[in-house]
Parts: structure tokens; C-alpha cells; sequence
């Protein structure tokens, strides 16, 4: 058998709430899928067709870990987003089986480099650099859906240094969780360990050093992480 030139990277994981670690494949995020923050971003949030961007998954950054401030920007943002973690893969996943592929979910961050994205969109360039980036992925620790069923509402909050930033439910995406696991199967085959970032909702604004992020969502979990 050949042998690696040099060691194979590690496998970026996410704990589970109640013991195990979920191996992470790939990290696909939702655009525009709060009607508020799309408004809030000057779009305008009628129903059009959702669309994906990626992040890679050693990205990610685990529950109580610190988050890096990254480098090339000076307006980093926090978007506080519901996370669908996958268990079986599919592709061409069906509206009303979709729940099926789901394993758990989780609370999460989809850190974005707000100034890279708006010079980004202004040119008609790709956004990997603004939403890709070495530690855009704080996600805290997955709950299984054995456990917490598949929610649908409840109150989906972030806090900045104690301050409510960030406040809306669940109910209200655009698109919901099983829509957007049967649209995104049909661009690619979902594979177990891929997380879905489910969009966020109005309030985004920028971090600094020394920030404390504490987002929940009722009946999901936590996610937390300082930016140092
Ligand atoms: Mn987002």
C-alpha cells in the first residue's frame, strides 16, 4: 500500500451531550433564511430559492474553546444559527423522510469577515474567504434527536457580554429543516458527519478581542466561545 507523504490531518469532531464525538465531513450554511435579516442586510426576504456556501470543517471551534480574531478584517461578525447535524447520507432525500438523516442538533455560529463578504458580493465574487476562514465554526456541543426530538419552534438567542444581541424563533425560517436537507441532497450527496448551518436571524453586528458569545436555543443547547 502507498503510504502519506506526511501525516493525514485529524478528524475535526463535535462532542455529543451524553458521550461520543460526531466526526465532521463537511459544513454547509444556508443564506438569507430569516425574512428580519434579510431585511436587515437591504435584501428583500420573498421566497426565493435557498442557496449554500461552505466552510471547511476543521474550522470548527468546540464548546468553551476560544475563538482567534481573524486576520485581513476589521469587522468580524457574529450570525447565531440552529445546526442540523447529519447521521445517514442521501441524496435526492425526500421532504417528508428528511428528519430521518438527521443525527442531532446543535447551537452554533457562523462567524463571518462582514467587510470581505460586502466587497465580495459588490464585485460578484465568491464568499469563501468571508465565511471559510481558520475558526469561523464555533459550535457547541451536539444534541441527539433520540433525545430532543426535531424542533421546529422556540426562542433562538445570543448574548454578547451578557447583552441580548440576537433574538427570534425557530418558526420562523424561511425554510425549514426538512425543505432544506431535501433541497441541499439534490445539489449534493449529503454524507453522515455533514453539519448544516440553518441561517440566522436579525441582529448581526460586529465582535472584538475580549467578547464573550453565549447563544442558546431553547431546547437544543448552548454554544460558547471568547473571541481572544
Ligand atoms: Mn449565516
Amino acid at each position: 500500500m502507498e503510504h502519506y507523504v506526511f501525516a493525514p490531518p485529524g478528524v475535526s469532531a463535535v462532542p455529543v451531550s451524553g458521550g461520543g464525538l460526531f466526526p465532521v465531513r463537511r459544513i454547509f450554511c444556508v443564506g438569507r433564511n430569516y425574512a428580519e435579516h434579510v431585511r436587515e442586510m437591504g435584501g428583500d426576504p420573498s421566497r426565493e430559492e435557498p442557496f449554500f456556501f461552505t466552510k471547511p470543517a476543521d474550522a470548527l471551534v468546540t464548546e468553551g474553546s476560544a475563538t482567534p480574531y481573524p486576520p485581513a478584517t476589521s469587522d468580524l461578525h457574529h450570525e447565531m444559527e440552529l445546526v442540523v447535524a447529519i447521521g445517514m447520507g442521501g441524496t435526492d432525500i425526500d421532504e417528508a423522510h428528511a428528519l430521518d438523516h438527521v443525527f442531532g442538533y446543535a447551537a452554533g455560529l457562523d462567524m463571518t469577515r462582514r467587510d470581505l463578504q460586502a466587497s465580495a458580493k459588490k464585485a460578484g465574487r465568491p464568499w469563501d474567504m468571508s465565511k471559510g476562514f481558520d475558526h469561523s465554526a464555533p459550535i457547541g456541543d451536539i444534541l441527539p434527536a433520540a433525545t430532543i426530538g426535531h424542533p421546529a419552534s422556540g426562542l433562538i438567542e445570543l448574548k454578547v457580554n451578557g447583552k441580548v444581541r440576537q433574538s427570534s424563533d425557530l418558526s420562523k425560517m424561511i425554510w425549514s429543516v426538512p425543505e432544506t436537507i431535501a433541497y441541499l441532497s439534490r445539489q449534493v450527496r449529503l454524507g453522515a458527519g455533514d453539519l448544516i448551518m440553518t441561517g440566522t436571524p436579525e441582529g448581526v453586528a460586529a465582535v472584538v478581542r475580549g467578547d464573550l458569545l453565549e447563544g442558546m436555543i431553547v431546547g437544543v443547547g448552548s454554544v460558547r466561545t471568547k473571541i481572544v
